[in-house]
């Protein structure tokens, strides 16, 4: 299966505070060489835009050098939880590994990747299929 939409497609619009991404990033740095694992909260504008206005670290989240988790029962129920995101220590390897894409592909929304040295540009988003989709820091 192809791994690009088609033009004709429309891919979701996301836009993320760059605040609630450099507190990503910053946690990423923290947990480095383990993984840190958040979710982002956000709102659907009426436009059909999401936007990502906040970090949410999952209480008794996990990390180890490969793989993180947390327990979707301990996220309260009104956190309007929109994306994940997680860090992978290695640098060039903002992409969902086999077990991301089975993470993904259960969850809805969208998910966010970051990798050493979780710089800006080290970021990048995927939808539920594992296909890369642009988004805008704001
Ligand atoms: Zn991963």
């Amino acid at each position: 299966m192809a791994k690009n939409r088609s033009a004709e497609t429309a891919a979701p619009t996301v836009s993320i505070r760059k605040t609630a991404l450099l507190s990503a990033l910053q946690g990423a740095k923290n947990m480095h060489p383990d993984e840190f694992i958040a979710l982002f909260r956000g709102e659907n504008a009426a436009d059909g835009q999401l936007v990502l206005t906040e970090l949410i670290i999952p209480p008794f989240a996990t990390g180890d050098e490969d793989s993180s988790s947390y327990s979707p029962y301990f996220i309260p129920a009104n956190s309007r939880e929109k994306a994940s995101f997680h860090s992978h220590p290695d640098p060039d390897t903002a992409y969902p590994s086999d077990e991301d894409l089975y993470y993904f592909s259960k969850e809805s929304g969208i998910h966010f990747i970051a990798c050493w040295p979780f710089r800006l540009q080290d970021v990048a988003c995927f939808d539920a299929d594992g296909i890369e989709i642009a988004f805008t820091i704001v």
